[in-house]
């Protein structure tokens, strides 16, 4: 058994989680590191956040693998004083490599929305907005895409649903909040892990009964509300913490890795951050 260099290691996260698979506006992939240098230990977080780099080098991990980029959008100078210069210099100066598997590790199968709507015990999940409309998947293979619509095993009241998102999330300051009608009764249920408030036509037209997503803000959730009661009354609206809703795919991120490198016949050592980045931290 061999350590892997950082070329392997994106040929791996590759594997898992295709590039091709991201959204045309987001940014995924390796941004800092030299493909040729050697790995032993990689720290999965959430976020590139700078107290995550900070651990990273006490732990002298030699990759960060984030779900968020570290460069969303383009910068012109990696200038130590600027924010995102400042992350790079750090991650340089200390052998680090960062890489994220973003909107592509949203839309392939076992993937953020996957996690999530598993929680609810929904396995066979479709996607909401499928990654091409007419894709030929593998013979007994489910389609790619954002966000996923399935059925409960059977009808639950909306309240019991986000009381079961509350014990399976972790426990988060901003907590599980509804919107519509809380003892609607429901069975179809649509997801998107992160921010998916720019999903609801497909929502609508998936015939979801209720949409677990995060960061609804005030007018998409109130036209929301008022969309439905003009029309059939659906979709009930479930509001989770963003960071909790694709941190809990980190575990699985981190099972599929560790079976990836063995079979590849690479050591490396796989740990899940121990930074809560989830921003808010006190509610009154
Ligand atoms: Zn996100």
């Amino acid at each position: 058994m061999k350590h892997p260099k950082v070329s392997d290691c994106v040929k791996v996260f590759d594997s898992l989680w295709p590039p091709a698979l991201a959204e045309s506006w987001d940014s995924v992939g390796l941004a800092v590191g030299d493909p040729d240098a050697e790995v032993r230990s990689i720290l999965l977080a959430l976020d590139p956040m700078d107290a995550v780099i900070a651990e990273a080098v006490v732990l002298e991990a030699d990759l960060v693998f984030n779900h968020h980029p570290l460069m969303l959008k383009p910068v012109k100078s990696v200038n130590a004083a600027t924010l995102k210069g400042g992350a790079v210099h750090t991650l340089i100066s200390n052998g680090i490599a960062q890489f994220n598997a973003h909107t592509n590790a949203d839309s392939a199968r076992g993937g953020v929305s996957d996690v999530l709507i598993a929680l609810l015990g929904i396995t066979d999940a479709l996607p909401l907005a499928p990654h091409t409309p007419d894709q030929e998947t593998e013979s007994g293979t489910l389609p790619t895409g954002i966000g996923r619509v399935g059925d409960l095993p059977r009808p639950t009241p909306v309240r019991d649903i986000a009381r079961i998102l509350a014990e399976k999330l972790p426990r988060t300051t901003t907590g599980v909040r509804i919107a519509g009608d809380p003892a609607a009764t429901v069975t179809r249920v649509a997801v998107c892990g992160g921010a998916g408030d720019s999903l609801f036509d497909e929502v609508r037209a998936s015939g979801a009964e209720v949409y677990i997503t995060a960061d609804l803000r005030h007018h998409p959730a109130t036209e929301a509300c008022d969309t439905a009661n003009r029309g059939d009354g659906r979709p009930q609206l479930i509001d989770v913490s963003h960071w909790a809703s694709e941190t809990v795919w980190l575990d699985s991120a981190a099972r599929e890795l560790e079976a990836e490198f063995a079979e590849r016949g690479f050591t490396v050592a796989l740990q899940r951050s121990a930074i809560n980045t989830d921003p808010w931290v006190e509610r009154y």
